[in-house]
């Protein structure tokens, strides 16, 4: 039986160009090196729970309170999803609706008190920070009046004594923690210090790496912030969606700023597969998960380092490392396209005080979430820091390398063979 279960014959007979895209997708899934950070591979159990009848269903409103009749399953859907995120998380409260991490982190700003034109200090982007976090193409950069901290240039850390200044002299409504781009552990205790010194909500977006917090490899923010959010689909390998948990005080004002004011119908499938994640991630195997998924992160930030390669902030505590290339005269977009060429996915990536402009940039983001769910060690990751490196400095390299990728890669498969 192939993932796609009974269903794929009837859309292989039906459509034949979406038919053939998601085979072509799902090929590619088995034979690149997947190391997008941002990215994983759900389980069959989570893929049929959102591929399921679950999306022909209105369901506006809350579990025992919607607004349409027929609801009565996918209140068990959404309440098993609620209750194993308060339990996996140790949160008071959790609602599953928002539809991805950005929908969560606009509810969570609204429903924390944020209004038009207040401030709001969050993590530069050049240095790591989400477009949420104030881009001036994005609600955040146009709503808010965004102050903003970085990471120090010789450490490359964030400076905590640089946010508290920040903080006394920018009085900020909301204060958020949280990055899409750095590598390094959260001081949450520390945030929260600041926050209440000035009187700020804290959030923390806790996209990337929530799903070592869940496995138990990464600090908590839940007991330091007054909201979290994330997404479903990084390190928590569930369906692509978000999440925001939040302290009793806030559940009512973050359930009114999911549904009605930001969102409509709740995608209950994708909640269904939510629901499949949390249990998934409740077993002790996601512990063991998530503790390999940093070794291997650490094996590659290593094996990059001894062959040369800067490592930003001298390595990483999570489940990606920020790579500067400027030692080997390419660019972020050349390795990302030369990378892409011998099989291996990932993506170009400004390092923080970066000479060249962010479309170009001088780094790499190379995360190993994926990769670690096909059953890859810190071996594999030695070998992958190998095979980058060689592309890296030769163009000459790219199909050898891409032979030695096909190979690794079939030696993890993603999937099944669907052809056979
Ligand atoms: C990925 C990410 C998001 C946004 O998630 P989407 O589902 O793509 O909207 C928000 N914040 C951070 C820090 C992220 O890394």
């Amino acid at each position: 039986m192939t993932y796609y279960g009974p269903s794929w014959d009837q859309l292989a007979a039906q459509d034949p160009e979406v038919a053939e895209a998601l085979t072509s997708e799902l090929t590619r899934q088995r034979t690149h090196l997947q190391l997008i950070a941002s990215e994983n591979l759900t389980s069959p159990a989570v893929l049929a729970a959102q591929g399921s009848v679950l999306t022909n269903k209105y369901a506006e409103g809350y579990p025992g309170r919607r607004y349409y009749g027929g609801c009565e399953f996918v209140d068990v859907t959404e309440t098993l999803a609620i209750e194993r995120a308060k339990q996996l998380f140790g949160a008071d409260h959790a609602n599953v609706q928002p539809h991805s991490g950005a929908s969560a982190n606009m509810a969570a700003m609204f429903a924390l008190g944020v209004e038009h034109g207040d401030t709001v200090l969050a993590m530069s982007l050049p240095h790591g920070g989400h477009l949420t976090h104030g881009s001036k193409v994005n609600f955040s950069g146009k709503w808010f009046d965004i102050a903003a901290y970085g990471v120090r240039e010789d450490t490359e850390l964030i400076d905590l004594d640089e946010v508290r200044s920040l903080a006394l002299e920018q009085r900020p409504k909301l204060i958020i923690a949280g990055a899409t781009a750095y590598p390094r552990d959260w001081d949450f205790e520390g945030f929260r210090a600041i926050a209440d010194e000035v009187g700020a909500k804290l959030m923390v977006d806790a996209a990337h790496f929530i799903g070592l917090v869940a496995g138990g490899a990464h600090r908590s923010p839940i007991p330091f912030a007054d909201a979290t959010t994330f997404t479903t689909h990084k390190t928590l390998r569930g369906p692509r969606g978000g999440t925001i948990l939040s302290t009793e005080e806030h559940a009512k004002a973050i359930d009114k700023a999911v549904f009605p004011m930001m969102q409509g119908g709740p995608l209950e499938h994708v909640v269904a597969g939510k629901a499949v994640a949390f249990k998934e991630a409740m077993a002790p195997t996601f512990a063991d998960y998530a503790a390999s998924v940093v070794a291997n992160a650490r094996a590659l930030a290593e094996g990059l380092s001894q062959q040369g390669v800067r490592i930003v902030s001298g390595g990483t505590d999570i489940h990606y490392l920020l790579a500067d290339l400027q030692s080997l005269d390419i660019t972020g977009t050349e390795a990302e396209e030369r990378c892409d060429a011998a099989g291996i996915t990932l993506n170009k990536n400004a390092i923080p005080y970066d000479p060249r402009p962010p479309m170009v940039a001088s780094g790499i983001r190379v995360g190993t979430a994926a990769a670690t769910t096909v059953g890859m060690g810190t071996e594999e990751m030695a070998q992958i820091a190998s095979l980058i490196v060689r592309v890296l400095r030769d163009a000459s390299e790219v199909d050898t390398v891409k032979k030695e990728v096909a190979e690794l890669s079939a030696a993890f498969p993603a999937y099944p063979d669907p052809t056979t």
